[in-house]
């Protein structure tokens, strides 16, 4: 292009970040940091085995605190700008590392075994080196790999379904565990969920904490427990938070829950002291 003596220089128009990316970028950086500086934590929440009152797993929950506020910043918030920036693949890894390790230290610890189930996201999953990878951290911490659990959404897996029943038989073929998480808020078609190798359905926590009010959840979350188990699948109740959801599932024969009405999240430390405490749930019996 020619250059004309006199003319106007072009001017580049930089519009002002507004207040929302600019807290998103610095978010961003602050999380990129803390995953340099190993500032991230894990917490676990124990799943209970509905039959015999025990604890028989554990979610790993990833934990952050702004380095400023200290205040924990909700996954779902940290989780999207990780997913956005990119920044989810060394997390991801980071948090398979570190819950594997943490379940090798407890089992050393002659704590009663029990497999850690870890979140992966739809990026994580789309990768072609996951399964090289999450092979590579059960060898390097020498952890069984029936002692971890993946869980995959629903969403993420009926997203491309075709290529997540490839991605999951690979997956399945290390030995671990898979579960699909938030189950019955996207669209499974009952022919993929077959042709998913699975081991367990988690009830999504919306159905369970509509139990009382919305007759419909209730009929979706027995449905569900059905559906599982004639696939042959366990089934969990996230989100159990009091006794009416606690006997609704137990009277429809779920096998597992998680929830508040037990334990939320827990530092490892405590979840150590909880799993060394051999503490039960225990189902008081229904008045009517
Ligand atoms: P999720 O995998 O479905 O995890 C269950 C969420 O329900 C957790 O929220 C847990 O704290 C919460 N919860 C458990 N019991 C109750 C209850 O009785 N009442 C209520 N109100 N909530 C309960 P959290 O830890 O805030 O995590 C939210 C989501 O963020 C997770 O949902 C998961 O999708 C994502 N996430 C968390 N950690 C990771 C991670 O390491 N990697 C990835 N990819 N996603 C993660
Ligand atoms: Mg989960
Ligand atoms: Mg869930
Ligand atoms: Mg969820």
């Amino acid at each position: 292009q020619a250059e004309h003596e006199g003319s106007t220089p072009l001017m580049f128009y930089t519009p002002a970040l507004n207040a929302d990316a600019q807290s998103r970028l610095a978010l961003e950086s602050a999380l990129r940091m803390a995953l340099e500086t190993n500032r991230l934590e894990l917490h676990y929440q124990p799943r209970i085995d509905l039959r015999t009152g025990r604890v028989i797993g554990a979610e790993a929950l990833a934990r952050w605190r702004h380095p400023e506020t200290l205040e924990y910043i909700p996954p779902e918030r940290f989780i999207r700008i990780s997913e956005e920036s990119g920044l989810i693949h060394p997390l991801g890894q980071w948090v398979l590392n570190e819950a594997c390790k943490q379940n090798r230290r407890w089992q050393e610890a002659g704590l009663p075994r029990i497999p850690v189930a870890v979140n992966i996201s739809p990026l994580q999953l789309q990768q072609r080196g996951l399964p090289d990878q999450i092979s590579e951290v059960l060898a390097r911490t020498g952890l069984e790999a029936e002692d971890l659990e993946i869980e995959l959404t629903e969403t993420t897996v009926m997203e491309s379904p075709e290529e997540a029943a490839v991605a999951l038989h690979l997956l399945k073929s290390l030995g671990v565990r898979l579960a699909i998480d938030d189950f019955g808020t996207g669209y499974s078609s009952l022919a993929y969920l077959n042709r998913f190798p699975v081991d367990l359905l988690k009830i999504d926590r919306s159905f369970i904490s509509n139990l009382e009010s919305d007759p419909s959840a209730a009929t979706i979350a027995s449905s569900v427990i059905a559906l599982a188990h004639r696939m042959g699948l366990r089934v969990v109740a996230e989100g159990v938070e009091n006794l009416a959801q606690l006997h609704f599932l137990h009277r429809q024969d779920c096998d597992e829950i998680q929830g508040y009405y037990f334990s939320p999240a827990l530092p490892p430390q405590a979840f150590a002291e909880l799993l060394r405490s051999a503490r039960t749930l225990t189902v008081p019996v229904t008045s009517g």
